[in-house]
């Protein structure tokens, strides 16, 4: 399993305030290397699959809603220990309890509408990373 990569979104809230520019500015200056990268939309049936973990949860419906509602722009990023220095770099899912200067603190409005996805594991990050690309779309 390798330990270098992980698979991010910026979520419909971000794309929609035009954050997009700023968010990949701070995952390039953080050190990630873009793998692969794509605008794309997902549908109800994507969304419910990709957070099948979550599906008991109360907010499942509107997280189901809110992430199929516009654009997202997904994206494998690697780095050396990529998937915990992401997390770092984008901060606490709830904004609320973000650290100062990390993505969720500076783009995210709430708990759900947090701005930015980050895996969580080496597994999930490859996981995630093959939902959304073939391997002809990394490099
Ligand atoms: N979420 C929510 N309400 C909550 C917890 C999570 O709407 O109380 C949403 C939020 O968009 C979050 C996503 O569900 O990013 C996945 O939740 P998770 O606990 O995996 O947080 P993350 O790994 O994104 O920090
Ligand atoms: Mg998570």
């Amino acid at each position: 399993m390798r330990t270098d990569r992980t698979f991010t979104m910026l979520k419909p809230d971000a794309v929609e305030k035009g954050h997009i520019g700023a968010i990949l500015e701070k995952i390039n200056a953080s050190g990630f290397r873009i793998v692969a990268m794509k605008l794309t939309q997902m549908t109800t049936a994507d969304a419910k699959e990709f957070y099948a973990v979550h599906s008991e949860r109360p907010f499942y419906g509107e997280l189901v809603e809110y992430m199929t509602r516009g654009p997202i722009v997904a994206a494998i990023l690697e780095k050396e220990n990529a998937v915990e220095d992401f997390r770092t770099l984008i901060g606490a899912t709830n904004p609320a309890d973000a650290a100062e200067g990390t993505i969720r603190k500076l783009y995210a409005a709430s708990i759900g509408e947090n701005a930015v996805h980050g895996s969580d594991s080496d597994e999930n990050a490859a996981i995630e990373g093959a939902f959304h690309f073939a391997g002809r779309e990394m490099f």
